[in-house]
């Protein structure tokens, strides 16, 4: 660097007295002019002395790159010696500006210079060499990294950077964030045990929730984060909300402080008892069930009937106790063994039982021991103990059929009592029309769930069941496919359906349930809505509305039983229940005055 002064060989020169921009051509002898102003010019600038460089003439045979007054100049940084800064930022790198912005002056320990370091104390040089060969999770080696030799940089090329070198099993796409305990990362390899010994309690004692819940902020193990890391991919896939994803981590956070042994897999009776702390159930349950690490424990809804009707009271025999828990067992999972069934719905088994029970508690009653004892004489008078005119009859003989069957099939009863009796009938009742200005008030519900579902019932026939249990694939192009059958939308069906699809992409738009109808509870899983969805928030249920509508038909067509057998999909007697209807006296012609049968 020049000195400053009048004679100094190579001071900032004046500029060119003329053009007042460009600096004149020569300071010694003194020259007032730059080349393009020099009286008889202009003149051709010569080439740099230094560089030979033919353009950009600053001064005293210099170009600007190379005067060292000039603010082209290029040098190092006088802090970390950089190459690449400018005289007009004091020859310093941006690093160095904020580094000397906060360590004093002094000499580095390692490399000897006057500058500003550190409290180690060491230069910003010196540390930048050791930062290039720290180890992930250490601090830098500042003696190490210096010993030998020192790497020079170019200026500002050093952006932000991180001092610890993220683990490849963290991934950005989840924005795992060191400030979110709910996203820490955990060791590789972390698992529930499969085989973990459980020490069972002596005594239940609820925890204190006060302490319990500053347990909960400080709450924090290698399986803590995997359950969250498992809860945040399942909301990701499932389309949760931040607030339900965090509710459910902070239920397993809970789970793991409330349980004796926290490394083994989850009992769902555990889950259960986390309502009393605020926790989430159904969620956190789904999400242990997909990730396999549910203990299923609790009874289902049939299971606590059959217990409460059959097992609770103690009355019954060993030996039909055994019976009926096989019969149970058989109904519910299915049998692979002969005589091979598939599982029944639990709605019909809970019907079966419902029908069992009197019969049962008859025999238990008059001393018998075993449904080997049983013969046709002792169903018939069973039965016929039953009121008559009412379903308790058709839900006895139906359950009754199902078990010697399967007893039979395993050969616990010698022969099925239940052969050759006759079934009674079930007693029907007469379909009869809704008010049609109430279908019409709810075809144009508010609500778009119950505007769809009443429009494809009204205009196409279909069950409350088939209703919720639409797909989204099953609808194409205004044509829907529904067991084989093609059906061309009508039109306010299809206004209707575009508006409800409207409300279900803004309200869950990320949603991956793949059910036409579906609501908050729903949204967040992969099930259908259930029977009374959207039904209980309108004035019709679907039974009745598909009877009107096939009434309607049955009187439009003058009783054409194959057409509504077609139309409808309804079975021989089922037709035949409606088309009683076009001969009853009180139901001729009373929406249809036209078209007398
Ligand atoms: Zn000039
Ligand atoms: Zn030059
Ligand atoms: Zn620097
Ligand atoms: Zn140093």
């Amino acid at each position: 660097m020049p000195a400053p002064g009048p004679n100094a060989a190579l001071r900032l020169p004046p500029k060119c007295n003329a053009c007042q921009s460009n600096r004149v051509a020569w300071t010694s002898p003194r020259v007032d002019f730059c080349y393009q102003c020099l009286p008889g010019g202009p003149f051709a600038a010569p080439p740099c002395n230094r560089c030979r460089a033919r353009t950009d003439y600053f001064s005293q045979g210099l170009c600007s790159r190379c005067h060292p007054r000039s603010p082209e100049h290029i040098g190092s940084c006088k802090g970390c010696l950089a190459w690449g800064v400018y005289p007009r930022h004091n020859w310093t790198c941006w690093s160095c500006r904020w580094w000397q912005s906060h360590y004093p002056k002094g000499t580095c320990a390692h490399c000897g210079r006057a500058s500003h370091v550190s409290d180690r104390p060491a230069c910003r040089l010196c540390l930048e060499n050791a930062r290039l060969e720290q180890k992930p999770g250490r601090a830098p080696d500042v003696a190490a990294g210096n010993k030998d030799s020192q790497q020079l940089f170019f200026a500002n090329m050093v952006f932000k950077r991180r001092v610890t070198p993220v683990p490849d099993y963290v991934s950005w796409a989840g924005r795992w964030s060191k400030k979110n305990k709910n996203q820490l990362p955990y060791q590789p390899g972390t698992r529930f045990n499969d085989h973990a010994l459980e020490q069972l309690a002596l005594f239940e004692m609820d925890p204190d929730p006060d302490v319990l819940r500053q347990r909960l902020l400080v709450e924090d193990s290698e399986l803590t984060r995997y359950c969250a890391a498992i809860v945040a991919n399942h909301a990701r896939r499932y389309g949760w909300s931040v607030r339900q994803r965090n509710a459910v981590i902070q239920s397993l956070r809970l789970l793991q402080i409330l349980r004796p042994t926290p490394t083994a897999k989850v009992r769902a009776s555990d889950v259960v008892c986390l309502r009393r702390y605020d926790g989430t159930i159904t969620s956190t349950l789904d999400v242990l069930a997909e990730a396999d690490l549910l203990i299923e424990d609790v009874p289902t809804r049939v299971e606590r009937y059959f217990n409460a009707k059959f097992i609770e009271s103690g009355a019954l025999p060993d030996t039909m106790r055994e019976h009926l828990q096989l019969w149970l067992q058989v109904m519910l999972g299915g049998s692979r063994q002969a005589p091979r069934q598939l599982p029944r719905e639990p709605e019909t088994v809970e019907l079966h039982i419902q029908g069992l029970v009197p019969v049962v508690q008859t025999w238990v009653e008059a001393g018998r021991q075993s449904f080997a004892e049983i013969s046709k004489d002792d169903i018939l008078a069973a039965l016929a103990a039953l009121p008559t005119g009412t379903s308790h009859r058709h839900f006895a003989e139906n359950g009754l059929m199902s078990l010697f069957k399967i007893l039979k099939g395993r050969r616990l009863v010698f022969t099925n009592p239940m052969r050759g009796i006759d079934l009674t009938r079930v007693a029907t009742n007469l379909p009869l029309p809704l008010d049609p200005a109430v279908i019409r008030a709810e075809l144009d519900s508010p609500n778009p769930a119950v505007a769809l579902a009443v429009a494809l019932v009204a205009f196409h026939g279909l069950t409350g069941k088939q209703v919720g249990e639409l797909q989204l694939t099953d609808i194409v192009d205004g044509r829907l496919h529904l067991g084989g059958r093609d059906i061309p939308l009508a039109a306010p069906v299809r206004a209707r359906l575009s508006a409800w699809l409207d409300h279900r992409n803004r309200t869950w738009p990320a949603t991956a349930n793949p059910y036409l109808l579906i609501n908050r509870r729903t949204a967040p899983r992969l099930v259908p809505g259930g029977p009374s969805f959207p039904w209980k928030e309108s004035r019709i249920r679907p039974r009745a509305l598909r009877e009107d509508r096939i009434l309607h038909e049955i009187h439009a067509t003058g009783g054409d039983v194959r057409r509504i057998y077609d139309l409808f999909g309804l079975s021989v007697e089922g037709a035949t229940r409606y088309l009683k209807t076009v001969e009853h006296p009180d139901l001729r012609n009373e929406d249809q005055p036209g078209t007398q049968p």
